[in-house]
């Protein structure tokens, strides 16, 4: 996404502004992303309306690229999108905390018991898993695996039914003291009424308090329409989502978000019972967008560039003033940003890079010419050309570096400042151009 939209943003890099117009061509590129990143195209076309609305006006900041902004946008709106992560399972004050858990086939509900069984006991809760799915074969002895592994109780009974299992396990684990029953139930490879009608009856009879519809990410465009059926079906009370692990990228996550209007609680990063995650929304839009740590690198531009301090200088720089105080207060603002190798490694394609040129230490470049202008009288710093010999062997010795490294620092500043002058005469167009390559 980050390399289409560079290529489609590239051309207003020129204007200040984004607009309406010069905006189209990249925000169809955001649509493309987001409908190949399964997410509804209902949901993409709302979405688009608004992310449009926000990102013209927007002023863009100087140090970093458009695409970089609109990547941005889109990417907070998303998170919007996916709402508030509220990660957190709610008990009752009284008697065990009756957790179920629907599905389809295979989309990771037995697993997630486990899973949800795990952390909860990790938080000092003693959880009871319950084997209500009945319809498959081999269910009730998965689940009881899984109990094992975590040596944790499983209810079961044989030659039952799926609500009946349910009401003795209230029985059972109140015998053993158990504070948290999870209920496995079955599912369908798709949604049919008899499933739902099983799965309605456990909630009228054993009233369980919290129901989580477990969603399998991978399933993209198909997660939408069953979590259309179940949350008719169900009173739902949180999503999780499993298989965020493979090839996914999310976009599930939206839609179904949408669709249920009830949170994202956790999301299965793996097959092990330890591979569960909080939701975190960040996180999926970044994986969704598949842009790194772009929005970080942006977040930090933002804080580094003091907007008044910025403004001073641009006003010097359009009258064709340019000294060595300007030279050092940029290098200052670059260095805010943090150093360019770690700033390099969080942009996609870029990371490679950085490593390649691991023998340019430009950081250590940035302090040495630091501490060469800071070794210069303010004098020195708004008049470089009265820099003579004798002045540059003082700056050199107070700085630590050779004679030649301020005569070169004052070359590079000379060449610098020749172009600021002959681009305070260019119109302000060219200006720009010439500023955005
Ligand atoms: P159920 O039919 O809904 O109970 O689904 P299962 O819990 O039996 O899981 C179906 C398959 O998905 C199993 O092979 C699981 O190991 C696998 N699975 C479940 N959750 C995850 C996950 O988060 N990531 C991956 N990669 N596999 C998962
Ligand atoms: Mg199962």
């Amino acid at each position: 996404l980050q390399k289409r939209l560079g290529t489609a943003f590239r051309r207003f890099r020129v204007s200040g502004l984004l607009t309406e117009a010069n905006m189209k061509e990249g925000l169809r590129e955001v649509r493309t992303a987001l409908l190949e990143a399964d997410v509804n195209f209902k949901v993409v076309q709302k979405f688009m309306d608004r992310v449009t609305a926000k990102a013209v006006g927007t002023q863009l900041i100087k140090a970093v690229r458009p695409e970089q902004q609109i990547v941005k946008i889109v990417h907070d709106e998303l998170i919007e999108l996916m709402g508030e992560a509220d990660p957190t399972v709610r008990f009752e004050k009284a008697g065990p905390t009756v957790l179920m858990l629907c599905g389809l086939q295979g989309s990771g509900k037995t697993t997630t018991c486990g899973k949800l069984a795990r952390m909860l006991a990790n938080q000092g809760r003693r959880p009871m898993l319950v084997a209500a799915d009945l319809q498959r074969p081999a269910a009730v002895e998965q689940l009881k695996v899984i109990g094992g592994q975590l040596n944790l109780p499983v209810f079961s009974e044989a030659n039952s039914n799926p609500v009946k299992v349910c009401q003795d396990a209230l029985v059972e684990a109140n015998r053993q003291n158990c504070d948290t029953i999870i209920l496995d139930t079955a599912g369908r490879l798709h949604v049919d009424d008899e499933l739902m009608a099983e799965l309605v009856q456990i909630e009228k009879k054993v009233k369980p308090h919290q129901v989580f519809f477990v969603c399998d990410a991978m399933t993209g465009q198909d997660a939408v329409a069953s979590a259309e059926a179940f949350n008719k079906a169900l009173e739902l009370d949180g999503v999780i989502l499993t298989k965020l692990d493979g090839d996914a990228r999310g976009g599930a996550a939206l839609s179904v978000r949408k669709v249920t209007g009830v949170p994202i609680k956790f999301v299965g990063k793996g097959e092990k019972l330890d591979q569960l995650d909080p939701f975190a929304p960040e996180r999926l839009a970044g994986q969704i967008l598949g842009m790194g740590d772009i929005v970080s690198v942006v977040e930090r531009a933002q804080q580094a560039v003091d907007a008044e301090e910025a403004r001073r200088q641009q006003e010097r720089l359009a009258k064709g003033k340019f000294d060595l105080n300007d030279f050092r207060q940029q290098i200052v603002q670059m260095k805010k940003m943090g150093s360019v190798r770690e700033l390099m490694s969080m942009i996609p394609g870029l990371n490679q890079l950085s490593g390649e040129m691991g023998g340019i230490d430009a950081e250590g470049e940035i302090k040495r010419i630091q501490g060469i202008i800071d070794s210069m009288t303010p004098l020195e710093r708004s008049r470089p050309d009265l820099i003579d010999m004798a002045r540059r062997r003082r700056i050199a010795s107070g700085a630590g570096v050779d004679p030649s490294d301020v005569s070169g620092l004052v070359k590079q500043f000379d060449a610098m400042a020749a172009i600021v002058r002959s681009m305070s005469q260019m119109s302000m167009f060219d200006k720009l151009k010439a500023l955005t390559g």
